[in-house]
């Protein structure tokens, strides 16, 4: 399925210049002014979809939609781990006079945030995140006969659109397209009987500044790590505003061309299967070597990527450093290209159950047992892995893994 990003209009937060965001864009730096702000995330963001001029003298309504794009995770028994990307959009009220999804009309639209719109009424969503996202599970398991153990979104954005509508004579506009969007109404219609949403949370943008020593902070657009090139730390964006991360990285073996691929090591609590060191690892996955008794006291880590990627090298990724669990790790940020860090690790740490699904043997336990197992996560770190790069490829060459680079650069629309 193709995806895509869609753009938004807006404002430097410092000087008022007109700017275009990309969807997945954090750090903006201003073409006139310079400043580089942090796009803060506070629940949802919220944008509308531009009314056409010929409606702009019409009472307008911002009728709500969920936008959700993300890849969707199955583990099903005795099967692969199931993947499907998916980008839907789905109506947020109670309507029957609205159609039920924006189909595909905001790809082509530049969009502007919601807060700060002074013109219109907006409604109050009426279908909840947590109901949206059982009708795209609902939607995705018709097409699957097995009973599913674990099912997961991963590095999923969850967005609001809002359709300015109006009403003319006996029918409800899109404003949008200008065009009628329902057959005659009944006469018991009411616009005014939709609950408006009493406030838009405001945009947050924070001056891209490292609250240790002042310095300015470097990332890439998308990114949701910061990092401060003069007292070398690692900041995380967080709704609550930067928090320094703790960051460790194995020590380069390549040689020249290494880029740092970023990681998040999470320990967890399992229950309902033992997986607390690396000789519990080695039984469950079923690894060739004979366990030595110094592995019982070995941590296990999972290894999870932080940063988005295709489905298929997502999964190849956790697998691969999840079972070779890699020590001897530095605790500092490693001198060196960086790959940019855009999956939090409220999504990594969703990702577990799956990442066990991905390398346990199927005969070592039951689908009940399977179903039982519940995973926390207590702690983590960010760490970052050397690999070489090539023209196409990005190799780790002691694990025989080669990624293209493609598949890298072009995830920032996942
Ligand atoms: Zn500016
Ligand atoms: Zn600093």
């Amino acid at each position: 399925m193709k995806n895509f990003n869609f753009h938004i209009r807006h404002q430097c937060p410092q000087c008022g210049a007109p700017a275009v965001l990309e969807e997945t864009d954090r750090l903006f730096t201003c073409g006139y002014c310079r400043v580089t702000s942090y796009l803060l995330q506070n629940g949802v963001f919220r944008y509308i979809l531009p009314a056409a001029a010929t409606a702009e003298t019409e009472a307008l309504f911002y009728a709500p939609y969920w936008r959700f794009k993300g890849v969707f995770y199955s583990w099903v028994p005795g099967d692969e781990i199931q993947h499907r990307f998916m980008d839907i959009s789905h109506l947020a009220i109670k309507s029957d006079h609205l159609p039920i999804s924006l189909g595909f009309r905001s790809q082509a639209l530049k969009l502007t945030f919601a807060a700060g719109q002074s013109r219109g009424r907006f409604f109050k969503h009426q279908v909840t995140k947590n109901q949206v996202m059982d009708i795209i599970r609902n939607r995705f398991n018709d097409t699957v006969n097995t009973p599913l153990i674990q099912q997961e979104f991963i590095g999923e954005t969850l967005s609001m659109i809002y359709l300015p509508i109006y009403s003319k004579g006996n029918r409800l506009f899109d404003a949008v397209l200008n065009t009628p969007l329902s057959s005659p109404l009944p006469a018991s219609f009411d616009i005014e009987t939709f609950q408006p949403e009493p406030r838009i949370p405001d945009i947050r943008f924070i001056a891209a500044l490292c609250p240790a020593c002042g310095w300015d902070l470097t990332g890439a657009r998308d990114s949701i790590a910061l990092h401060c090139n003069h007292c070398n730390r690692m900041w995380q964006a967080t709704h609550k505003g930067l928090r320094q991360l703790p960051v460790s990285h194995v020590p380069e073996e390549t040689g020249s061309n290494t880029i740092y691929l970023p990681f998040w090591k999470i320990k967890a609590r399992t229950s309902g299967i033992d997986l607390k060191s690396y000789a519990d690892l080695v039984s469950l996955a079923n690894l060739p070597k004979v366990i030595q008794s110094s592995w019982h006291e070995k941590p296990f880590y999972f290894w999870c990527p932080a940063f988005k990627i295709r489905p298929g090298q997502f999964l190849l990724l956790s697998r691969a450093f999840t079972l070779s669990q890699p020590g001897a790790l530095v605790s500092a940020i490693p001198e060196g290209s960086l790959h940019p860090v855009t999956l939090p690790v409220s999504e990594a740490a969703e990702s577990l159950k799956i990442s066990l699904a991905n390398f346990i043997k199927p005969s070592i336990i039951t689908q009940s047992k399977a179903q039982s197992i519940a995973i926390h996560p207590e702690t983590y770190r960010l760490a970052y892995i050397p690999f070489h790069q090539t023209h196409l490829e990005i190799i780790h060459p002691r694990l025989n893994l080669s990624i293209n680079k493609q598949l890298i650069t072009l995830a920032h629309n996942l």
